[in-house]
């Protein structure tokens, strides 16, 4: 080890001091030694190997976010996921479906923020993020419909839409493959998709919380097909309910391995991964809060194990600006979007947007420059 990376705690001082050779030496970390990673105490250890990865990714000292806003067109669901405060079941007064028409007052207000101009918008540096609800009407026209109506007004807009689930979920409706699906909305303008409803990629997390949805291979089939579609994808992590540690580390294994199998192909198609921990407030699931520690360390694991992933995004909405930044120094290198609007985590009682501003003062502090990017992660204005 190098006087730069902080001391592994005696206990554990072989296991740890030979994966951070491992990790110094640039070679793959396995399950095992994930889990010792997972294990470890000593907060200063991880941060220094996270940093470690981190700055040989991205040398130069920049920390990105990109303009964008959250948009939910529905929030009619079936899937009832256990930890979810966001959903209304069909018929409820709260449901609601957004028209064209409110969803372009939205994109309206984010082309309304200072400093978003026709150069940034035409470099794919403003973007809009489409999730919501699996709803039990809402098939492939009416997606089709929605993204054919912003393009047409909004031709350089980034559509960045439908997490793996719902794009399951109307194909099903629809009675259609995942590759139908996939197809026929980029040809409609969708552009890349999110990594949301990834949650646990392990079956029995999944039954256990969201059995509604799609289960693991099928989420990873959405992304298989849209990374041969040539779409680049997100991918995220909840934690901190039902899962183990080992589902944990499986989890990053089979993400891990798809961006494997697209790098084979020449891709490379996940840009960046994201996690946060589940926020229990107004949702059925019935589990304690996972606090800061546990936040940073599941980051600087997954910088560790993702070593194929160029970048790591902090979660700011859900930990606020101060953890979300002390998470730079556990293997993040960006800030995600300026969102708006969220409406998802602020169900269950958490909500900590900031302002643009905000973000860049955050990241200045932390000793990094800002810079704003596009979905596909090219740095567009410092
Ligand atoms: S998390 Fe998504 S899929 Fe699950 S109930 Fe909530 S809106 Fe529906």
């Amino acid at each position: 080890m190098t006087s730069t990376i902080a001391k592994a705690p005696a206990a554990a001082a072989t296991d740890l001091d030979a994966i951070a050779a491992k990790v110094q030496d640039g070679m793959r970390l396995d399950r095992a030694e994930g889990l010792a990673l997972l294990r470890c105490e000593e907060l200063a250890f991880l941060g220094d190997l996270a940093t470690l990865v981190r700055e040989r990714l991205r040398p130069e000292r920049t920390v990105s976010y990109i303009i964008d806003r959250n948009i939910n067109p529905t929030n009619v669901c079936v899937a009832r996921c256990s930890f979810c405060a966001f959903d209304r079941l069909p018929g409820d007064p709260e449901g609601y479906v957004l028209s064209h028409e409110q969803v372009f007052a939205k994109v309206d207000e984010l082309l309304a923020v200072p400093g978003v101009d026709a150069a940034l918008i035409e470099r794919g540096g403003v973007q809009v993020l489409l999730q919501g609800g699996h709803h039990p009407k809402l098939g492939i026209e009416w997606y089709e419909a929605l993204f054919r109506a912003l393009r047409a007004r909004y031709p350089k807009l980034h559509i960045h839409g439908l997490s793996p689930s719902e794009i399951v979920h109307v194909g099903k409706l629809s009675h259609l493959s995942i590759d139908a699906v996939v197809g026929r909305l980029q040809r409609a303008g969708l552009d890349s998709i999110p990594g949301g409803g990834g949650e646990i990629l392990v079956d029995r997390v999944r039954r256990e919380i969201a059995p509604g949805k799609a289960m693991t291979a099928e989420w990873l089939e959405v992304m298989r097909v849209a990374h041969r579609h040539g779409m680049m994808t997100t991918a995220t992590m909840m934690y901190g309910h039902v899962e183990r540690p080992e589902e944990r580390i499986d989890h990053l294994l089979e993400l891990r391995a798809l961006q494997d199998e697209s790098l084979r192909a020449g891709r490379g198609s996940f840009t960046a991964f994201i996690c946060w921990p589940f926020q229990p407030g107004g949702s059925e699931l019935d589990c304690v809060k996972s606090g800061a520690n546990e936040f940073l360390r599941m980051n600087a694991v997954a910088r560790l194990l993702l070593d194929n992933f160029p970048h790591q995004q902090t979660s700011f909405v859900t930990q606020g600006d101060k953890l979300g930044q002390l998470a730079l120094f556990f293997g993040c290198d960006d800030f995600g979007g300026t969102m708006l609007e969220e409406n998802v985590v602020s169900a269950a009682g958490t909500q900590c947007l900031i302002t643009i501003e905000q973000i860049e003062h955050c990241i200045r502090a932390a000793g990094y420059e800002p810079v704003r990017r596009n979905q596909r992660y090219e740095l567009l204005r410092r």
